[in-house]
């Protein structure tokens, strides 16, 4: 099967009872048992849900890993698999990790004894020189938000399998639809939901695949124990977002690779990441490890000053948090996404009060362009 039909023929395909095409929505908490313990495979929906099992189904084929779990928001996805660690077990992180992933780790998790360092993991001897006797695994994020660093799944997976650690990707930007991580060698691709895959502005949700029966038990112990699953509504949402994510994501990149060759050539324009142009430092190795550059851009527009006129300008780019969404976003990382992360750090890392981050959405390419050069205009 081919990737655009394996997301819409992938999973549990429809309701066998009705033919229905798509699986119902299955609102419901508790199952009848016909003697205590002898069920249909249900007993109780935090346990697990038909809704919910049939898009873990489809996210574990589509990642091609062994299990799938759809949890109640990607941070909620992200605290659970943290969770498969124990207290004085440590975690390497990419340094720029989303600002909700940097907060639960250094505010959160941290007070539960989990130890976090980040490094730019870009560069894997950063990696390895962060491993520590207690290190349990590497968790990146590829490409990263806001500056599109790229890190080589497969070269760091190989090096953290040979010394017994795990490797977590957060796989939001690209989705399975460009970059499967587990077929890199990873062990646990984690995704927030909420972004492309639902690609609609309408569902909060996160997923996970992992590689192996051991890691599938343990986490669906987690996720049962903690209960931060996803209700059965948005996982339908979800399933129906996944269908058309194929031809989304042709479109999102389309899109972005006609606004990158604009913003790259415009005079007021400092800098633009995007990890498909030629001159990206990591180009290469985003080449080889995915199939498309993704629909995320930043640019650096000098100053906070710039970049508010420029927010104040735009008409199809809607100021907003978020991503991967039909609709066009647009962002400061510094004062928004990243407003978490302190001031001093945020600088250390790069992110500028004039970088300006863009999801590219599936309007018209030419009135995005028009919109973006009125809008950069002194
Ligand atoms: C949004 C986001 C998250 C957090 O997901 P939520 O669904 O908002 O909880 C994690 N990682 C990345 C890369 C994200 O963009």
């Amino acid at each position: 099967m081919r990737k655009k039909t394996q997301l819409i023929h992938g999973g549990i395909m429809g309701d066998e009872q009705t033919g229905a095409v798509t699986v119902p929505i299955y609102q419901v908490s508790t199952y009848k048992q016909e003697a205590v313990g002898k069920h249909k495979g249900y007993e109780y929906s935090r346990t697990g849900n038909p809704t919910r099992f049939a898009l873990e189904e489809l996210i574990k084929e589509i990642e091609g890993g062994v299990a799938g779990f759809a949890f109640g928001s990607g941070m909620a996805a992200i605290t659970a698999v943290i969770m498969l660690f124990d207290a004085g077990d440590h975690v390497i992180l990419t340094d720029d990790v989303y600002g909700g992933t940097y907060r639960v780790m250094t505010k959160v998790l941290n007070r539960f004894k989990i130890e976090s360092t980040f490094v730019d993991t870009s560069d894997i001897e950063n990696v390895k020189n962060a491993l520590k006797p207690n290190t349990k695994a590497v968790y990146i994020e590829t490409p990263t938000n806001p500056l599109l660093k790229i890190t080589d799944i497969e070269a760091v997976a190989k090096w953290a399998k040979d010394q017994g650690l795990l490797t977590i990707v957060d796989n939001t930007f690209s989705t399975p639809y460009w970059q499967n991580p587990i077929r890199l060698d990873a062990d646990i691709v984690l995704h927030s939901a909420t972004k492309y895959l639902g690609g609609h502005s309408d569902v909060v949700a996160g997923l996970v695949v992992v590689n192996d029966q051991k890691l599938a038990e343990d986490l669906h112990f987690v996720q049962n124990s903690t209960g931060g699953i996803l209700g059965p509504q948005d996982s339908w949402l979800l399933i129906r977002g996944i269908k058309t994510l194929g031809v989304r994501m042709e479109e999102h990149e389309e899109n972005t690779s006609r606004i990158v060759a604009f913003l790259n050539e415009h005079p007021n324009v400092k800098k633009v990441y995007y990890p498909g142009l030629e001159t990206h430092p990591h180009h290469d190795i985003a080449k080889k490890q995915a199939t498309g550059f993704g629909g995320m851009v930043s640019f650096d527009v000098g100053s906070g000053e710039k970049a508010d006129q420029l927010l104040a300008k735009v008409k199809y780019f809607t100021l907003a948090e978020s991503l991967g969404a039909v609709e066009s976003l647009i962002s400061v990382p510094a004062k928004m996404t990243h407003a978490s992360i302190p001031a001093d750090r945020r600088q250390e890392l790069g992110i500028t009060d004039g970088l300006i981050r863009i999801s590219v959405g599936l309007e018209d390419a030419e009135d995005l362009i028009e919109d973006l050069k009125q809008a950069l205009e002194d």
